[in-house]
């Protein structure tokens, strides 16, 4: 696995004033991220499909939040995902503005193998030889963890709607994440942002012609506008 956490700074300035949080992922969640990290043979491009999806959910959840609690749309009714690509500083970004997370939500939702698919996925790879979870990581569609895959870093910077705090969420996928607050003048007004900072070997994923055919062969059907956009503009 290339590593270069070296060159690679937090995108995103943390607060000062709270300290930041350091935890262990889950044991599970370690041995499938050390799967997906190391098996060279799986399809890393479903890593876009993976986090477009969750993008797309997150949109969902906050219309459906938004039918009794209408406040949460604010002046942004529209929901969308935006896609950066950004060649030199090799990351590339996916933000929605929908639900967005708490602090105590990204515990929950990115340090544990709480979903389903994953937990059948894992139980699928404890009964398999070596060599079949390769393909079955495409076939379960194994989620957010499947964005190491790709990335010697991952930042998730959310605000959830409503609320008038952020929080960022940070980790190289080796065993342990951080989770810190982040000034809100940092953060999506509403939603989450995705910061990859991609691998060596993954740096066609900042190309847009790439990324472009991706999104039409793997999301043509998600019901949330995507735009992609190249920086430097
Ligand atoms: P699944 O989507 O099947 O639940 P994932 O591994 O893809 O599993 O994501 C885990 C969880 O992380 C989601 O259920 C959700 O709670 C949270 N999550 C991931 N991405 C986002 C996002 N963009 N906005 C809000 N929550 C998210
Ligand atoms: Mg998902």
């Amino acid at each position: 696995m290339t590593t270069d956490t070296a060159s690679i700074e937090p995108e995103t300035p943390q607060t000062t004033d709270t300290p930041t949080a350091t935890h262990a992922f889950e044991a599970d969640v370690a041995r499938l991220l050390h799967m997906m990290v190391h098996s060279v043979y799986s399809d890393k491009t479903v890593f876009l499909r993976e986090l477009i999806s969750n993008a797309a959910d997150a949109c969902e959840k906050l219309r459906y939040e938004a039918l009794s609690a209408p406040d949460l749309l604010g002046d942004e009714a529209r929901t969308q995902i935006a896609i950066t690509l950004d060649p030199d500083a090799r990351t590339l970004t996916i933000e929605d503005n929908g639900i967005g997370m708490t602090a105590d939500d990204m515990g929950e939702a990115l340090g544990t193998i709480a979903r389903s698919g994953t937990k059948a996925f894992m139980d699928r790879i404890a009964a398999s030889s070596g060599s079949e979870g390769a393909q079955l990581i495409g076939q379960f569609g194994v989620g957010f963890y499947s964005a190491f895959m790709v990335a010697a870093k991952v930042d998730v910077v959310s605000r959830r709607a409503g609320a008038d705090t952020a929080s960022v969420w940070s980790s190289d996928g080796l065993g342990t994440y951080t989770i810190a607050p982040v000034d809100i003048a940092q953060a999506p007004a509403r939603g989450t942002r995705v910061v990859l900072h991609l691998l060596e070997d993954a740096t066609s994923f900042t190309d847009r012609y790439t990324v472009e055919r991706l999104i039409k062969d793997q999301s043509g059907h998600v019901p949330v506008p995507i735009t992609l956009r190249e920086k430097p503009d």
